[in-house]
């Protein structure tokens, strides 16, 4: 299924309200109240488990409340995730390279920079969250140096802790988009990533989030990010340095993971400090991030 949380636009009350996307992908189906014991959120479908979900498709053609694209603001599909968004840094090889803040001597190829032995992990605020289409606030960056960060999100649904690998599919929910916009100079000056990661606005989410079971193999899925319609990042999942289940295996060790936990994997090559000179973001800029079959996270720049 294709779920995404959304406002109205006409007759907008303010409520987020949950919906489905049927295939074709042309109108979105209220699932909020719409039948007996029916989810009142993404978080609470996730609750709901494997059931939840079966009761949701299987209402799904027969339910009253249809609304065009038109007449729907998608918000992230968790507006205000229960907790901090889990943040994985240097999962890409040629990504290690490019951030790694060592200046190359004149005339010389930057050194290589050995890959993390064990996973990086750092959070971003859930106050940095914001949906399609909604502005990144690059004017609360004082350093000029917000950058963009395209990457697959993972959603986990039955959590638990002391996950292993091989087990480790089985608690996927489904995927997502998070753009992992990044205050460059904050996130070098403060040492510990969080500040610079946890701006408002700084953790774009969505558009939707397609289950597990419509996605079988998630290591050929492709991670593209463009800005201004220029393509800057085009990587593919089957690279990570640390794969998803070594993921959940790693963070759920000693800490128990919580159904609607989001795990943004790691970005490719082709963040806008990975050029020179760099290539940050600027107000009136647009990012796309594309990953089929979720689709595009479109945010503009303000
Ligand atoms: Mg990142």
């Amino acid at each position: 299924m294709r779920l995404v949380t959304f406002r109205r636009t006409r007759n907008d009350d303010g409520r987020a309200r949950l919906g489905a996307i049927p295939e074709g992908g042309q109108e979105v189906v209220e699932l909020s109240g719409a039948y007996l014991n029916a989810p009142r959120s993404m978080l609470d479908l996730v609750e709901g488990g494997a059931e939840a979900l079966r009761v949701a498709a299987l209402n799904l053609a027969h339910l009253p409340k249809r609304y065009s694209l038109s007449e729907v603001r998608l918000l992230a599909p968790f507006p205000m995730p229960r907790r901090n968004i889990f943040c994985i840094g240097k999962n890409y090889r040629e990504h290690v390279n490019e951030v790694s803040f060592i200046e190359p001597k004149e005339g010389e190829q930057p050194p290589r920079v050995d890959a993390p032995a064990h996973p990086v992990v750092f959070t971003k605020a859930t106050t940095a969250v914001i949906g399609p289409d909604a502005a990144i606030p690059s004017w609360l960056d004082d350093t000029d140096s917000t950058d963009y960060e395209g990457e697959l999100a993972v959603v986990i649904g039955r959590g638990g802790r002391g996950i292993a690998a091989a087990d480790a599919m089985d608690h996927v929910f489904g995927y997502t988009i998070v753009n992992d916009v990044t205050a460059r100079r904050l996130q070098k000056r403060h040492g510990q990533w969080f500040v610079g990661k946890s701006l408002d606005g700084f953790c774009p989410m969505g558009p939707c989030i397609v289950t597990a079971d419509e996605i079988p193999d998630v290591s050929q899925l492709k991670v593209q990010t463009r800005v201004n319609h220029d393509l800057r990042q085009n990587g593919c999942v089957g690279d990570l340095i640390f794969d998803i289940p070594t993921l959940i295996e790693t963070l759920s060790r000693g800490m128990t993971l919580l159904p609607g936990d989001i795990i943004a994997t790691g970005t490719p090559a082709g963040v806008g400090m990975g050029f020179d000179p760099y290539r940050f973001l600027e107000p009136g800029d647009e990012v796309e991030i594309t990953i089929e079959p979720i689709g595009t996270l479109r945010n503009p720049v303000a």
